[in-house]
């Protein structure tokens, strides 16, 4: 391990989170309690939704939303490469197989138009039609049924909602909206997590808020949140007895000191993120016309942008491998953001993907770089970072 001088990302803790947990643990009462309904409700109101359903990650919160919305043995959910592998792998779960389509340039979310084009194809075209949008293990003979469209809010930036909504409900698909890496993000006015029939929060430490691990599904329909709540607690509905289980459910429960961090956290949220729109600010600022990066582009309908993570894109003909290990070398951490999924070993061996298939996807898996980023870095540290950052591309250009 390298001794880095700043951090990858940081939790921002303050003495109210502290105080929040050691007053559930002088409670005694761990679990199923009133701050995960207390939490519930403070997500779901955050982004206008009648029921929130906290879970102990997000990934668990995206495999409840895959099996609430009916995806099982086969069927298809168009979504993204350009993401982390959780958004992908919660269909696996189910043996649902994700469609990927390429990603816009600008932002590396999913392209929208591509998505209305592959449902339009898979919803009543030849098989040719079909054929090109399906994975190529599953070309020639697939009787699988479009059911489902996942977009992800990469980076903090909504996906172009408007139209993928439209597609979902032309087509009467599920909407899946991976909000894992976007609370508090608005578009066109309308907050994260208010578009998918079932949407999603994660609140792992190296995101905008925290619970340690946790998550949250947020829903308006009654009996997705139904139906979420027992798959959460072991299959039991709500007038089951302790040792009744209607269906198959998982321990998929949060317990009551994350919440109780969750509340604290959320409480702070516009202050958090408005600390992480100021540290962007400062690294924008000071890589903005450097030859060799390109800093990150906010579309038009992004509103709000809740900073995630900062990544820039290392440009020819600076290496980005030698940038990190150049700034690896003075003490800077930096990471490949995202690796796109169908190019990781098991979707290329499960699904026959191969390099070429999604370009604009694998031109940024080879281009984006994400610099130390968190609420709690100053001024400073960001002058620290762009300093070595400027310095490493101007010797990797000889
Ligand atoms: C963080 C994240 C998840 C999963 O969250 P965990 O809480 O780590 O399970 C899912 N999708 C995306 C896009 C994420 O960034």
């Amino acid at each position: 391990m390298n001794d880095f001088r700043v951090p990858m990302s940081s939790p921002d803790l303050g003495p109210d989170e502290t105080a929040a947990v050691l007053d559930v643990v002088t409670t005694g009462m761990l679990s199923i309690g009133p701050r995960v309904a207390e939490f519930e409700q403070a997500v779901a109101a955050l982004c206008s939704r009648r029921h929130g359903i906290a879970v102990n990650s997000g990934t668990s919160g995206l495999h409840v939303a895959v099996i609430a919305s009916g995806l099982a043995d086969g069927d298809l959910a168009i979504t993204t490469p350009f993401s982390f592998v959780a958004s992908a792998n919660c269909l696996l779960y189910e043996r649902a197989v994700p469609l990927f389509v390429d990603v816009e340039a600008a932002t590396g979310n999913i392209d929208a138009s591509l998505v209305a084009e592959a449902a339009r194809d898979l919803m009543g075209g030849t098989e040719a039609a079909r054929d090109r949008w399906l994975p190529p293990s599953l070309r020639g003979a697939s009787q699988s049924v479009l059911k489902a469209v996942l977009p992800v809010h990469a980076f903090g930036q909504p996906a172009d909602m408007d139209h993928i909504s439209a597609t979902a409900s032309q087509f009467k698909l599920a909407l899946i909206e991976d909000s894992c890496e976007a609370i508090g993000a608005a578009y066109r006015g309308r907050p994260a997590g208010s578009f998918g029939d079932m949407s999603v929060f994660a609140f792992y430490p190296n995101k905008q808020m925290t619970t340690g691990e946790g998550g949250m599904i947020v829903a308006d329909r009654d009996d997705l949140n139904a139906l979420g709540r027992s798959l959460r607690n072991q299959g039991r509905d709500v007038f089951n007895e302790w040792l009744d289980h209607s269906r198959l459910g998982y321990n998929y429960r949060l317990d009551e000191m994350s919440a109780a961090l969750g509340l604290a956290q959320l409480r702070r949220l516009d202050e958090l993120l408005s600390k992480r729109a100021r540290v962007a600010s400062w690294y924008t600022e000071r890589l903005a016309g450097i030859e060799g990066v390109r800093t990150p582009e906010i579309a038009a309908s992004t509103t709000r942008m809740s900073w995630f993570v900062y990544v820039v894109r290392i440009e020819p003909p600076a290496s980005r491998r030698e940038v990190i290990d150049q700034l690896s070398a003075r003490g800077i951490p930096s990471r490949p953001y995202f690796a796109p999924i169908h190019l990781q070993p098991f979707y290329r061996d499960r699904f026959g993907y191969a390099r070429g298939q999604f370009p604009v996807a694998e031109r940024l898996g080879e281009d984006s770089l994400a610099l130390p980023f968190s609420s709690v870095m100053t001024e400073d540290q960001v002058d620290d970072v762009c300093e070595s950052l400027v310095a490493v591309l101007q010797t990797s250009e000889v």
